[in-house]
Order: C-alpha cells, then structure tokens, then sequence
C-alpha cells in the first residue's frame, strides 16, 4: 500500500511534501521519496525507510521548486528495494516524467509484455512503470490527454499524481478503489491520499478527486480535468475504513472514525458478550471499533494493552520473520487490569492470526480469566488484487480454517466477525459501491496475472 502527496504553486513545494508524507507513513514505511520541479527541472530523492529518518532538512531544501510530488510505499507489486521506491522520475523526448503511484493494477503484467515486445526498457519490477512508459509514448498534446491516453485499458486501482514538467496532474482510477483528495492551501493546489496529510499543511479539504477524474494543474496555476471512460461501478476499497486509513481522516467522503465507532458498535449488537468485564483494544488500529463496543454494550473500555510507539505496523514488515519478532516488541499487556477478568478483545481483523495468537497469550500470560475475542470485519478468506498486502490463500487463517478452528488456534474462549452485510452498513456512504473481495470472493476483475511480490502483479 502507498501514501501519495502533491503540491503546485508553492515557493516551499518540496517542504509541504516532506511534511504531508509525515502523515501518510502509515499507508507505507518501506521507502520514501519527493520529486520536485523547478523552471523545467526536475530533482528527486528517494530512500528505503521512513520519512522522518531518511530526509533531513537540508536535502529537502535542495529541492527548489513551486511544484512536487512524493510517495510512501509498501511493496504490493514489485519487490521492496530502492529501484522501487517512488516517485519513478525519467527524461523523454517531451522533457520528465515523475509518478507516484497507490493501488495496484491487474493487466500490468500484460501491457509490460507488449511494451517489451516494441523495445521499452524497464527499469524496476513495478506495475506502475507501465503508465510511466505509456507516457512517453504519448502523442496527444495536453499533459491531461497524454495520462488519458496512458490510462486506456488498464485495470485496477490506482490513485496517481503525476508532474509532466511543470504540470501537475492527479488521478483516480473509474472505480474510485482508494482515495484521493484535493485541497487549497492559499492559492496552492494540494492532493493527498488521506485528508489528515492536509490537515498537517494547514490546508482546506475542497473534494475528492472523483472516480475516472484527472485534473491537471498548469504552472500559472489553472486547473483543468479530463473524465476517463464510461460513469463508473465504483469499487471503494472498505478495508480503508477498516483498517488501514487514519481515524483522523475523512475517505470516500466519510470520516474514519465515525466509520469505525459504527463497526464496533454492529459487532456488540452481533457478537454481544454477556458476562464479561471490559473490553480493551488492540491498539491502535481498533481504538474506535473498540469505544463503539463499549457505548453499544456498556462495557468498560480499558486501555489493557499497551503498544511501543516506536515500532511501526506489525504487518508492515514483509517477511515471516520480521513479523514474528515484533508482536511482543510492540504489545505489553497491563496486569493490573486484566489478572482474573472475563475479557472482549477488539480487533480490526485477523490475517494470518500470528499476532492474534501472539497477543492472546500475552493476555492470558497477565491473568485475564476468559478471552472472547471480537473482530470488526469479516473473515478475509482471499487475498487483494488492488493495493492492500493481504498474503496468499494458503496463509490467509479463515480461507482455512472454521470459526472453531479458528478460535483454538488463536487460543480464544469465544470468537465473533461482524457479518460481510453488518459491515457495509456501518461504513459511511454504504452498503453499495464498495470492494469486498477480501472478505466476499467477490472480485470486480480478472486476477492479475502475476500476483508475485518479486514479480509484476
Ligand atoms: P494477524 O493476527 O497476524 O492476522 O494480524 C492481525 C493484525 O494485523 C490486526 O491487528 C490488524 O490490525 C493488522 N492488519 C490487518 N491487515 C493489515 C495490513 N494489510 N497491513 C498491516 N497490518 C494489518
């Protein structure tokens, strides 16, 4: 997954970059980089590791220019290594091209082929090089016609901003799988993946940028937007609202939190448990789904486990391994809370089940008499196709197991998922128009052809 951020008109362009990225580390913590354009000139920097370690403020001066881009990324399509790392920036007969790019897209693997087949040169193993290549290919004129133009046929996610030269041009794949926004700060244009990178910047959230919508930003400031295709099937990815936007930020049009409290609140409805003392959160992912089963069902909400701030997204980490190590890195249990209690552990979902299990014995290991474990989404019985690192069937725990052997794995006394039609009433602007192929099976689209992480996908 990816955070993207983009600025036009601004003398401190590649500054509101740097700090706009600030808040979208948590859609990815695996590279970084900013790409910011000045009389023509384009100057980039990207590193593997996060935003806050790996640009300091003098390379950040470095890039002058009133209009940039950058990115976030966790490696979906593509390995994780540094000639991955965004915003791709190359020169072409039209002068430079950089992008950014969030979500994934399906028929990559195909369009890679054929371009290959008539002498395209690629550089990284990313899906998104394709529209990189497409570019350049491009005959239209308008910087807005040539990403149009690039744009035909693909198939899948993507939320983009790209500079061709001076302009900076935003876009959103028709059905609107991850979000997009644009905002003003002043007279300057801001887009961001989430509207808490604009809140950062001290920007005013204006709209979306809608579902097949490209809008272009010249260098005097004009704004013009191009309409892909046909009115679209929108396909907004609900795990957004799940899990994986901040509860600060607003996506789709909904605020995260409110979305998140509705979840919590529907799984006490669903999954009451009679008996128990408290409910805690799994931190900090689940905090809200958590307060919403506590006001639906007059528990107690306690803070009866405590997260190391200084250790990023268990899940965010690509190996087994790596993984692994980190659960009780991250997680501390409050004795003083738990020790002989009947107690509802809320969780935003179940992947694998390695922290899950993780953690469970953690609670148990500090006394708490019963575990019954509630989740705020349904079991994800498939893997992502369009942006969210969710592992393969074979390791997904529900596309193997059942409720019960779910529950014994983990080590649970009680196990409740909020139901697929729970869910999507609870998240804002539901129950249509969303993707739930995680959790459904039902997917939008053809599989990718390659779902590799090392390979195109
Ligand atoms: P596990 O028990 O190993 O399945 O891990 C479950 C935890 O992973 C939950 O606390 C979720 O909040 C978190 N999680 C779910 N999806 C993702 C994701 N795509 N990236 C990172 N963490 C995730």
């Amino acid at each position: 997954m990816c955070g993207v951020f983009g600025v036009s008109g601004n003398a401190s362009a590649a500054e509101l970059v740097h700090l706009g990225l600030y808040s979208l580390q948590h859609r990815g913590q695996e590279s970084a980089g900013i790409v910011a354009v000045r009389d023509g000139e384009a100057h980039g920097l990207r590193a593997m590791g996060l935003v806050g370690e790996k640009f300091g403020p003098e390379a950040i001066r470095g890039l002058q220019g009133s209009t940039a881009i950058g990115h976030t990324r966790y490696s979906t399509a593509g390995s994780s290594t540094l000639e991955n790392a965004q915003p791709a920036l190359v020169n072409f007969k039209g002068g430079h091209i950089a992008l950014a790019h969030n979500g994934n897209l399906v028929n990559a693997t195909e369009i890679r082929v054929q371009l290959e087949a008539a002498g395209s040169i690629f550089s990284s193993t990313m899906d998104s090089e394709v529209i990189v290549h497409r570019l350049a290919r491009s005959s239209a004129v308008k910087p807005e016609d040539q990403l149009a133009e690039a744009l035909q046929g693909l198939e899948g996610a993507y939320s983009l901003l790209v500079l061709i030269n001076d302009t900076l041009l935003a876009a959103r794949d028709p059905n609107g799988w991850r979000p997009l926004v644009m905002g003003k700060l002043g007279d300057t244009y801001i887009f961001a993946s989430e509207t808490c990178a604009l809140d950062i910047v001290g920007a005013t959230l204006v709209r979306e940028v809608l579902p097949g919508e490209i809008i272009a930003i010249d260098k005097n400031g004009e704004m013009r937007t191009v309409q892909l295709g046909a009115a679209p099937v929108l396909h907004r990815c609900v795990f957004e609202h799940v899990y994986f936007a901040r509860p600060d930020s607003s996506v789709f049009g909904g605020s995260v939190d409110r979305a998140r409290r509705a979840l919590g609140r529907r799984l006490a409805v669903e999954h009451p448990a009679p008996g128990a003392d408290l409910v805690f959160a799994v931190p900090d992912s689940s905090n809200a789904a958590a307060l919403g089963f506590s006001e639906e069902s007059g528990l107690a909400l306690e803070h009866a486990l405590i997260r190391n701030h200084y250790v990023g997204r268990t899940f965010i980490q690509p190996t087994q391994a790596g993984r692994d190590a980190k659960v009780k890195v991250k997680y501390n249990p409050v004795k003083e809370i738990l020790k002989g209690k009947s107690v509802v552990m809320v969780d935003d979902s179940i992947v694998r089940g390695t922290t899950t299990k993780g953690i469970v014995a953690l609670v148990r290991a500090a006394g708490a008499r019963e575990v019954h474990m509630r989740v705020s989404s349904p079991p994800i019985t498939g893997p992502c196709w369009y942006g969210i690192d969710t592992p393969d069937k074979a390791q997904l725990i529900a596309a193997n197991m059942g409720l019960k052997e779910i529950a014994d794995k983990i080590g649970v006394d009680s196990l409740g998922y909020i139901s697929l039609d729970g869910m999507l009433g609870a998240v804002p602007s539901g129950p249509t128009g969303f993707c739930h192929a995680c959790f459904s099976g039902q997917y939008p689209t053809r599989a990718p052809s390659v779902i590799s992480k090392n390979r195109m996908g």
